[in-house]
């Protein structure tokens, strides 16, 4: 087939209207698929009913978790979080069942009281600014826009955010920190190298008390034989002496249960003296029973790995799908559409040409498929390029994924279409 962009008009109206008739066929089978989140499937959450017939609720000293206390977490559990993330065990506190709600505390704690190292809160302050690598997480973006930061979006480049700009935004005391998903990243699968980690811990920035959310949500999430790494933040800025700088995040949402796993922060042990004295008047003690739950079925980092093979078993298939539809779908058709190939995490980027994102969504939803809405990986919803697409291949079944996925092909291929034709 001739690509797209060497194609007469006429040969594009003759495209248009096969296409047409290809996208006509599955608007008339009534699909009704919902590929818009990153939710594990039924399958996957099976492989952790184990979890619900724990019953060691006693600590390696004697603690209770079932009582009252505790408020930085069972040591057991702290110590398996340290593991995953990389730090010690007093530089951790686990939490309760999201890591999002422990962005949000961060979040606010910056805006109302500031942090170890803050000499004043941020909300004294007329203009308050957070970088965003894009595209990015929409729900970290919900949380800076809620506080009122004026975010500014990043370029995500393979190895991470463009160091160049993020050094030289950072250098404005206004701006109070950047969002990260250092592996795996969500959406793209990008993984930030050891020179990003370096100059993220090691760069001037213009308030003293610049914070990096360093949300590892997806340490553990491979798809391949390769156990991706990224050197630890929290060490790489104890080098620098800008150790108070991380705040690192991690959860047990798609390694067992999403909304009654366990989720988990670590910070330099000054922040982290400074977040208990501030969370003391919000509660006695987080859920320790599950803590213990978890720790007694997943056991330690080795136990975690082997745990996420069965959740690759289900995933990678379903990945592999969808990039062997593109492949066979949208490869022939020249430069329409690039997608990223990410050894783990949840999502693939799909890459179509400017102008044609929302356009495939509406097309898709027309037909039954639900995606994420264009654009929400990007601050406020605003994709400038209206190019970037998220797709999330984990929760409908393989048979599903195979109709969605021509689908969506059929949809990039008609959205191009129509806009080679208007120009
Ligand atoms: N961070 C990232 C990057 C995510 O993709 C997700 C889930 N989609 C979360 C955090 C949510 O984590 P939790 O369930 O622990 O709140």
């Amino acid at each position: 087939m001739k690509e797209y962009q060497s194609m007469t008009k006429q040969e594009l109206q003759e495209e248009y209207q096969a296409v047409l008739a290809q996208y006509r066929d599955y608007q008339a089978k009534g699909l009704k698929l919902d590929m818009s989140r990153g939710k594990p499937c039924t399958e996957q959450l099976e492989l952790s009913n184990g979890l619900l017939s724990q019953n060691q609720y006693i600590g390696e000293n004697g603690e209770d978790s079932r009582n009252y206390g505790l408020l930085p977490g069972m040591p057991q559990a702290r110590r398996f979080f340290a593991e995953l993330l990389g730090v010690e065990e007093n530089e951790v506190i686990v939490g309760g069942n999201s890591s999002l709600t422990l962005m949000y505390y961060m979040i606010d704690m910056g805006w109302r009281v500031g942090f170890a190292d803050s000499d004043h809160p941020w909300r004294t302050e007329e203009k308050l600014k957070f970088l965003c690598p894009v595209p990015g997480y929409d729900r970290h973006f919900a949380i800076t826009e809620y506080f009122d930061f004026e975010m500014i979006p990043v370029p995500m480049h393979e190895d991470g955010p463009d160091m160049n700009l993020v050094e030289q935004l950072a250098a404005d005391p206004s701006v109070k920190g950047i969002w990260c998903v250092p592996l795996y990243s969500n959406p793209d699968g990008y993984i930030y190298s050891a020179e990003t980690v370096r100059r993220l811990a090691s760069m001037k920035t213009g308030a003293p008390d610049f914070k990096i959310i360093w949300d590892d949500a997806y340490c553990v999430h491979h798809l391949t034989d390769e156990l991706c790494s990224v050197p630890g933040i929290l060490a790489e800025c104890k080098k620098y002496g800008t150790q108070d700088r991380p705040l690192l995040v991690c959860s047990t949402s798609k390694v067992t249960f999403p909304g009654a796993g366990v989720a988990a922060l670590a910070a330099s042990e000054a922040n982290i003296r400074h977040i208990l004295a501030q969370m003391a008047p919000m509660a006695i003690s987080f859920d320790k029973m599950n803590q213990m739950r978890h720790v007694s079925f997943l056991k330690n980092k080795a136990g975690v790995l082997e745990h996420m093979k069965k959740h690759r078993a289900i995933l990678e298939p379903k990945f592999e799908l969808i990039k062997k539809a593109f492949a066979q779908q949208l490869s022939p058709c020249g430069s329409i559409a690039r997608w990223t190939d990410p050894k783990g995490g949840y999502f693939i980027s799909l890459y179509v040409m400017d102008g044609c994102a929302k356009r495939v969504v509406q097309l898709c939803k027309e037909a039954g498929v639900v995606l994420t809405p264009a654009g929400s990986a990007y601050p406020y919803g605003n994709d400038p390029q209206d190019h970037h697409l998220r797709i999330a291949p984990s929760y409908p079944t393989v048979a599903e994924l195979e109709q969605a996925s021509q689908l969506l092909c059929v949809s990039v291929r008609l959205a191009c279409l129509e806009k080679l034709l208007q120009a």
